[in-house]
């Protein structure tokens, strides 16, 4: 280990406990919940065997009126909860890490789906999600009630073997509603003054305290200020809010503002951007302090340490993204650090699929359900074969990698580019997406250190050559293009004169449109490149405007969380923005279409940036199929998806490729939740 991150490996004290190291898996959702116990726990324990000396389970409602359904939380209800989270804990304990349970009352914001339970709040409020009723006003026997559900939850999670259990108090619920003047407006004794606001949270720690205090660590989650804050709170307030606390508490873990600051993406945040915010709370409080920052620089974590203001390095993303990240630091193996992108495509994939996935590690969330280890791969059958894999997307990247490491004697990897990355290589050339390229570049070091692969760039092969080739395996990840025929997703419509158009691929290879006419970017897509290519037009003096067949521009990206920004920032950059309008022709260099309600729509005198949809460059694989040559087609090639799913399938297919019918993935265990009264 190098002695300047030795800091990093000291254990810290929290209360009864010890943490063995400062790095720290924070509370995170998955869509595991309490309706996939063995997964959580294999996906938890993963982060314990990778070096987390910490690592929490999500957010665990307390009470029946603050229930989840259709998201997914870990619900400890009952004995059967308690069982199925005991999995977990012993899954970080085999690790000799500390496992963490977050309790929390979602007050106003709690669906309760399921339950059907009233929506209780501070003060009365109106429905802020679309299904909703509002919320009534918490009585003095509802606050009792909810006080005891916490101390309930609280003794039912030590059963279960957690070694922290968090009074969750961030992220705009129950505890924070009380804390804000907005959406407190009581007048008795938990209205008012800031004593008074806080009296809910203190007194919420100090029964959870006295109940398993002296087994359990006490932590707390609080949002501190940043740009987007709590309502009505300023962070000098919540700095008091801490010293009042600070008795009562052995560990503080402090967020900032609301979930799509706290989780911002590379997009728009850079790594460590809460600093400003986070360190101040040592102002307050001499107990340990976590806060989290996507931070994956072992420099930066050792000097942020250093510094004082954390005692330790929390993570979601990167752990999911690098599980093995603290061993990596430990063993020097820098290089070997799989780097979070701040995608969010994990936050998109657990909130709208209830099952975390990673575009860096294709591993997260299949250790249980298909056995997957993230730096382990089974030897492979016959390794004397060898395999040509044709095309280095980030598809065909991981499959040769995972090839090479599952012993293959050779594994040539070919790609006509000058350099391997395919899409992503004009993917992280577009503004604020260069993050991405961490997926390229990962992969790049990785490749280089196995023995057995050979990367040939600047080489395109035709269906002969690769027959030439004579290479047991066959892989054939060409990936796809933006479509130029005009073709509409979805209806398969035809764009009149869609010929007249540029594609993304051809914008970013340096063709641009005419400059003294508008330029519309239509984007039928919904997802970062029609925005990336406004933005890079706009950036360029063009007069941009970005039409969009969606109801909203970008809707991929607020499951990414990054919607409100990109579209503020487009707004800023000048450019227009035009929603649900399906654009039929380009003819007489005109852009014509129709709005959401069918009324024309028009703009005269535009050039034009088609961004409708991908098709597979599947025309290698078809001949080769032709030829009667058997060869396995991944990734983009296959079906054009999101590029966590083109590294899956890459992943996938090289792990599953002795199977009896390698293109059709093995099936994977299924849980189903145990009973329960
Ligand atoms: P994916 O997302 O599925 O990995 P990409 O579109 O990112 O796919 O990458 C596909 C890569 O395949 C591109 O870099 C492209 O240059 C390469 N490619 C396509 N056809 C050939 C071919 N015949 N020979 C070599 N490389 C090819």
């Amino acid at each position: 280990m190098e002695p300047r991150h030795a800091i990093l490996f000291e254990p810290v004290p929290i209360g009864p406990k010890v943490l063995p190291n400062r790095f720290y898996q924070v509370p995170h959702a998955t869509g595991f919940g309490a309706m996939k116990p063995r997964t959580q726990a294999a996906f938890r324990g993963m982060k314990a065997e990778g070096g987390w000396g910490g690592v929490c389970v999500e957010y665990a409602p307390v009470s029946r009126d603050s229930e989840e359904t259709p998201a997914v939380a870990a619900e400890i209800w009952d004995e059967q909860d308690i069982a199925n989270l005991a999995l977990t804990t012993e899954a970080i304990h085999r690790h000799g890490a500390l496992a963490g349970l977050e309790l929390f009352h979602g007050g106003s914001v709690s669906v309760n789906g399921a339950s059907r339970a009233t929506r209780i709040a501070p003060s009365a409020q109106g429905a802020e999600i679309i299904w909703a009723a509002g919320s009534r006003e918490m009585s003095l026997a509802d606050i009792e009630r909810v006080q005891v559900d916490f101390v309930t939850a609280a003794r039912r999670a030590r059963d279960a073997g957690f070694d922290i259990v968090y009074v969750y108090g961030a992220h705009g619920y129950l505890l924070t509603q009380f804390l804000s003047p907005v959406t407190n407006r009581r007048t008795d004794s938990y209205g008012g003054s800031l004593a008074n606001r806080a009296r809910f949270h203190l007194e919420t720690v100090e029964a959870v305290r006295d109940a398993v205090g002296s087994d359990c660590a006490i932590a707390t989650r609080m949002c501190i200020d940043g740009r987007d804050s709590i309502p009505g709170i300023h962070i000098d307030e919540m700095l008091e809010v801490v010293e009042m606390l600070d008795p009562l508490i052995d560990l503080f873990d402090v967020n900032v503002g609301a979930w799509p600051e706290d989780s911002g993406t590379s997009r728009y945040y850079p790594e460590g951007h809460e600093r400003p915010w986070v360190m101040r709370v040592r102002e307050a409080t001499g107990k340990p302090i976590v806060g989290v920052g996507r931070y994956t620089s072992p420099d930066l974590m050792a000097s942020i340490i250093r510094s004082g203001a954390v005692d330790l390095i929390g993570a979601a993303r990167p752990a999911i993204a690098d599980p093995f990240l603290p061993h990596k630091i430990a063993e020097g193996r820098y290089g070997d650090i799989r780097e979070c992108t701040g995608s969010n495509i994990c936050i998109l994939k657990e909130e709208s699929f209830a099952h975390v996935g990673c575009v860096q590690n294709p591993t997260a969330g299949e250790e249980y359900r298909r056995g997957w280890h993230p730096e382990e791969v089974p030897p492979i059958d016959q390794p004397e074969r060898t395999a040509l894999v044709v095309g280095a997307g980030p598809a065909g990247m991981e499959c040769a990698l995972t090839l090479a490491r599952r012993g293959l004697a050779a594994v040539h990897l070919v790609d006509a580019g000058p350099e391997i990355g395919g899409h992503l290589r004009w993917t992280r050339q577009l503004p604020t997406m260069g993050d991405w390229g961490r997926i390229i570049d990962w992969r790049a070091i990785q490749l280089q250190q196995e023995p057995a692969v050979e990367v040939i760039t600047g080489r395109r092969l035709t269906a002969d050559e690769v027959a030439d080739y004579g290479a047991d395996i066959v892989v054939i990840a060409t990936g796809s293009r933006w479509a130029s025929d005009g073709t509409q997703p979805g209806t398969d419509a035809v764009i009149a004169r869609a010929d007249r158009a540029l594609t993304a691929e051809r914008v970013m290879a340096g063709e641009r449109p005419a400059a003294d006419q508008p330029v519309v970017v239509y984007d039928a897509e919904g997802y970062y490149v029609g925005p990336g290519i406004a933005e890079l037009l706009a950036l360029e003096g063009y007069d941009v405007h970005l039409v969009t067949s969606h109801p909203v521009i970008s809707p991929v990206s607020d499951a990414t969380l990054e919607g409100d920004l990109l579209r503020r920032h487009l707004h800023q950059l000048g450019v227009s923005m035009h929603t649900g309008v399906v654009v039929s022709s380009l003819a007489d260099g005109d852009v014509r279409g129709e709005a959401s309600v069918g009324q024309e729509w028009s703009l005269p005198g535009a050039s034009v940036v088609l961004v409708t949809h991908r098709q597979s460059d599947d025309a290698l694989a078809r001949e080769l199929r032709h030829k009667g040559l058997s060869v396995h087609v991944i990734g983009d090639a296959l079906l054009p998806s999101m590029v966590s799913e083109a590294v899956f399938d890459g992943h996938r297919l090289a792990r599953e490729v002795d199977g009896p019918h390698p293109d059709y993935p093995l099936a994977y265990a299924r849980e189903r939740p145990g009973g329960g009264a």
